[in-house]
């Protein structure tokens, strides 16, 4: 009983990590939540969860030398089991994308939410690997008309491969009106409402460098005030079926992008 939530942008740097765990945490208050880092090339949800110095990550669970239980690379953190990445390009190189698909089954068992960290450009088959796994998507932008068309670009991957929109959350919101208008051309083009506007904000930076969740480090910030309201909109919905461990198991990776 699980809904598998991909969140990506189709650019770097908009905040899709920061995002995912601010809105695992969210949800945890009402879910059993897992994360994980899909984004397993530049992967960095590590830094952001304090996670740093684990020794056994996702890549292990993707090499077939070092593949081990999917649980030595769960770890309990801040009311979530969290699933980081490592960073180390030999170990990406080596990575089998395909056996994403064995641990997102296995981590379906015991969650309600799955949230996954998805890379930024989809242009490859390990990149897009989150996206197809995925019920539903959400993008995260910052609020400018270039940002607009790099998120649809995203939208318009997910739809082939049967997600649809979950909503997007505009980031790193200035005080400016250009954001309200911007926010309404995005209602017109993407499927899903706009579930938060989360601001430009020195606390966020700041729980980064200090290997927290925002929700963790700030809880009364009005980011984090955002990113539960953008939690509340998501209106999760736990899959029906007993057979989405076998969905996950069987999902087609794309031979051609
Ligand atoms: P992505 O995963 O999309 O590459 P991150 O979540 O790692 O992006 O964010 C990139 C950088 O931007 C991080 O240093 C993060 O702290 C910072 N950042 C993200 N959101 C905000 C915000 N609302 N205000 C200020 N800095 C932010
Ligand atoms: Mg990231």
């Amino acid at each position: 009983m699980v809904e598998a939530i991909a969140v990506a942008s189709g650019k770097g740097g908009t905040g899709k990590t920061t995002s995912t765990l601010a809105l695992g945490m969210a949800l945890a208050e009402t879910y059993d939540v897992t994360v994980v880092d899909a984004d397993t090339g530049m992967a960095n949800l590590l830094f952001h969860a304090g996670l740093d110095d684990v020794k056994v990550t996702l890549h292990d669970l993707l090499v077939e030398e070092t593949a081990t239980a999917v649980a030595d690379a769960t770890y309990e953190r801040f009311g979530m089991r969290v699933v980081p990445c490592g960073t180390s390009l030999a170990a990406f190189e080596r990575a089998e994308p395909a056996r994403l698909r064995d641990v997102v089954a296995d981590l379906a068992a015991d969650a309600d939410v799955l949230l996954l960290d998805s890379p930024a450009a989809l242009d490859s088959k390990s990149a897009i690997l989150p996206v197809v796994l995925a019920d539903r998507v959400v993008v995260v932008l910052q609020p400018t008309i270039p940002a607009l068309s790099d998120g649809i670009k995203a939208q318009e991957y997910a739809r082939t491969y049967g997600a649809e929109t979950a909503g997007v959350v505009f980031n790193r919101v200035r005080d400016d009106e250009e954001t309200e208008t911007i926010a309404r051309q995005a209602e017109r083009y993407f499927g899903g409402e706009t579930l938060a506007l989360v601001p430009e904000s020195d606390l966020v930076r700041a729980a980064r460098r200090a290997g927290e969740p925002l929700l963790s480090y700030a809880p009364d910030s009005a980011a984090a005030a955002a990113y539960r309201e953008a939690a509340r909109r998501l209106d999760v919905r736990p899959g029906s079926s007993e057979d989405v461990a076998d969905r996950f198991r069987s999902a087609v990776i794309p031979e051609r992008l």
